[in-house]
């Protein structure tokens, strides 16, 4: 159990864009009584502006929506807002120049849309795998800054390879997902097309899954990222699962290792994040499994409240070395509950200080 060492932080105000959405609910539902933020501004598109949030959203969440939440008017997604941080939950199709704007207005930006994610100063960031790559944000010329999770089928995948890599070297990936409707945003993907179903082709998933891996797993001295360097092939199936991404990955390895090792190597994983005892961060990053049909998305996507990795089904493989089944929560892990992580590390590394 974590001891309450947040209680005499003075909070701080912040702001959620793309409130109304899948990734904005989710971001609303984890930050009520957080330690060391406050929401102040909600915020979506015309559509929604001016109405009640109430009124402006489809709250599909488990826990019942709070008044105090309920009753805030949803503003414009300008750069107006009374807060210094921005969550944001916008679909990437007008997520750009949004977040550019708050960047330049002085608004600490805390993304998970896709379209910075690759820029060169921009830390594509898993606190537990990468928090050195924060430091990336000291060369954004903006007085605000901007910090993105990589896409949510990659954090999974980034967070069983990094321990592989540390302990082995890794020469080649390849992953098959399975991923949940949620990902798609609300409403998503129509009933009739996804019952009975499996649809093999998600737009742009397999080249995000291609290259931000290889980004987040690079290292970075002080200039720039040098970026993992061996190949991964990806697949990406939409399922009719509700919340949670499952993957089949094969991996070769530099050095040759025993099953024993490897999953030594997973449970080994110390995060940094949880030393530091940043409140979101999962007491166990990773849970590997013995069973042989574990992980399941109904079973385990929440574990550590939605924010662990579950590993398991793990044997040799007959054309790379090892294949194993990886399963994360997309809109905890891969979205929302990672961004807040992300924004607990800038907190706690003093980039939110009073200069
Ligand atoms: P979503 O459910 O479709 O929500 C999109 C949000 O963007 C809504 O709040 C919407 O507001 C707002 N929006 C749309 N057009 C706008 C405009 N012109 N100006 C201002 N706001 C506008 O999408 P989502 O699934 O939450 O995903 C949000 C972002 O996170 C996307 O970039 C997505 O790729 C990324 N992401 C999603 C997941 C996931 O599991 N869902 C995981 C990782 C990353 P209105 O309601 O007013 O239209």
């Amino acid at each position: 159990m974590k001891e309450d060492k947040h209680k005499d932080i003075k909070k701080i105000p912040l702001g959620i864009l793309g409130a109304t959405g899948s990734v904005g609910q989710k971001f609303i539902e984890l930050l009520q009584d957080h330690p060391f933020f406050e929401i102040r501004a909600l915020a979506a598109s015309q559509r929604s502006a001016g109405k009640t949030y109430r009124d402006a959203v489809n709250w599909f969440q488990k826990s019942p929506l709070s008044d105090t939440f309920a009753e805030m008017i949803v503003s414009d997604c300008k750069p107006d807002l009374p807060c210094k941080i921005v969550f944001s939950g916008l679909d990437a199709d007008v997520a750009g120049p949004i977040e550019r704007s708050f960047a330049n207005a002085g608004y600490y930006v805390i993304s998970n849309a896709k379209n910075h994610r690759m820029e060169d100063n921009v830390p594509l960031l898993i606190a537990e795998v990468n928090p050195e790559h924060l430091a990336l944000i000291e060369k954004q010329k903006s007085s605000g800054k901007i910090i993105c999770n990589p896409n949510c089928s990659s954090i999974g995948l980034i967070m069983a390879l990094k321990p592989l890599q540390d302990a082995f070297g890794i020469e080649q990936v390849s992953i098959v997902t399975m991923q949940a409707l949620s990902g798609a945003g609300y409403p998503g993907i129509s009933s009739l097309d996804i019952i009975d179903n499996v649809i093999p082709y998600i737009k742009g998933e397999e080249e995000k899954i291609e290259t931000e891996t290889l980004k987040v797993l690079g290292s970075y001295k002080g200039e720039r990222i040098q970026y993992a360097d061996y190949s991964i092939s990806a697949q990406c199936n939409r399922v009719a699962v509700i919340d949670g991404h499952t993957a089949s990955v094969s991996v070769k390895l530099k050095k040759p290792c025993s099953k024993a090792e490897l999953i030594a190597a997973w449970q080994g994983f110390r995060s940094q994040p949880w030393e530091l005892g940043l409140p979101s961060a999962p007491e166990k990053p990773i849970y590997y499994f013995e069973e042989a049909a574990y992980p399941q998305p109904k079973l385990h996507r929440d574990l550590g409240k939605g924010m662990s990795l579950s590993i398991g089904h793990l044997r040799k493989c007959s054309v790379l070395d090892y294949k194993f089944t990886i399963l994360s929560h997309n809109t905890i892990r891969g979205a929302a509950g990672g961004a807040i992580l992300n924004a607990e590390l800038l907190v706690k590394k003093g980039y939110l200080d009073e200069k």
